[in-house]
């Protein structure tokens, strides 16, 4: 998707600060982080968001999930505990729509959320 931005971050035409990547999926760190630990993890294919997923995306979110534990783990907070996000569409949050998951850690979380 040529205007998307974390399209062009995964194309490093975007610089970031990346923290995993691989064949599918590129992990890099928020620019506005809401934690000390505060990771985005996307697929490098575009998918607008969780309502566009489709039956053979189901390996994709799971390795969503488990690149961001393994973020997690990385960066010491897998045991204290984190928190992944999803945000999707305008009532969920959702300001940039490439599907991605926020790895959230280094200070308790709170629930209900905002
Ligand atoms: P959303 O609200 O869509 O779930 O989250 C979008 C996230 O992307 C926000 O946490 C925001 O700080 C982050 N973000 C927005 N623009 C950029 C950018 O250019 N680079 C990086 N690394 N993060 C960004
Ligand atoms: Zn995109």
């Amino acid at each position: 998707m040529p205007d998307c931005l974390f399209c062009k971050i995964v194309r490093k035409e975007i610089p970031a600060r990346l923290v995993h990547e691989d064949e599918e999926v590129v992990a890099f760190e928020d620019l506005n982080p809401q934690a000390p630990v505060h990771v985005l993890v996307v697929p490098r294919r575009h998918v607008a968001s969780l309502n566009e997923l489709e039956p053979g995306d189901d390996a994709l979110v799971g390795k969503l999930l488990r690149v961001a534990a393994k973020v997690a783990r990385e960066r010491g907070v897998a045991d204290p505990g984190w928190r992944a996000v999803v945000n999707v569409n305008r009532d969920g949050g959702q300001l940039v729509f490439h599907v991605h998951l926020h790895c959230l850690g280094g200070r308790p979380m709170f629930w209900p959320p905002g």
